[in-house]
């Protein structure tokens, strides 16, 4: 089993999570925090020009976040994507970021995964089995979806749902025109589900 991402995590710590609407239309130029580790570094103006190119989000650098040890899982011999992803959220200072880390991360009940994203705040990617920038690129800009509210799409669409490599790899790395109208129109409520 292999999957891209999970997304729709609560977090107790984030009070602002429920209520919380994005209205795309009302925001000239959306910022949204960059983060990465050691290994994420060199992905990391790739990533940024897409974000903008994709869905006019403005990274910000926010440099280096070293790997959260207390993630990591002796027995899977992985880090806990919800533990990584938790921590971003304790440590982001604005409304939604990003992490690119370099080791493999899982959740459970599942090999790996590419990335995890919390509705409208937050994902972290991990870049270890993306063996190109344009694979990180694609990863990180599905997870952005996520962070805007898109849930996953069966359309030929970054938000696709990946159930292995081969299958994000067959992905396009943009969004369909129905995701385009989502986001334009909307809005997508917290907590929605797919
Ligand atoms: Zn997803
Ligand atoms: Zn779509």
């Amino acid at each position: 089993m292999a999957p891209c991402c999970v997304y729709g995590v609560t977090c107790p710590d984030n009070g602002f999570i429920t209520g919380m609407r994005i209205f795309i239309r009302q925001v000239v130029r959306m910022e949204i925090d960059l983060f990465y580790t050691d290994g994420g570094a060199s992905f990391k103006d790739a990533v940024a020009r897409r974000l903008g190119r994709t869905f006019g989000l403005e990274a910000r650098d926010r440099g280096r976040m070293r790997i959260y040890e207390g993630a990591w899982n002796e027995r899977r011999r992985q880090y806990d994507a919800y533990v990584l992803l938790d921590h971003l959220v304790r440590c982001m200072k604005s409304d939604t970021a990003i992490w690119l880390v370099d080791p493999d991360i899982f959740c459970e009940n599942v090999n790996f995964v590419f990335g995890l994203a919390m509705y409208h705040i937050a994902a972290v990617v991990s870049v270890f089995r993306l063996d190109t920038p344009g694979m990180v690129v694609k990863e990180t800009i599905h997870e952005a979806g996520h962070i805007l509210g898109l849930p996953h799409c069966r359309n030929h669409c970054v938000m696709r749902f990946s159930n292995s490599y081969e299958d994000a790899l067959l992905k396009p790395d943009i969004p369909c025109m129905a995701c385009r109208r989502k986001l334009d129109r909307k809005i997508v409520e917290p907590g929605m589900r797919m």
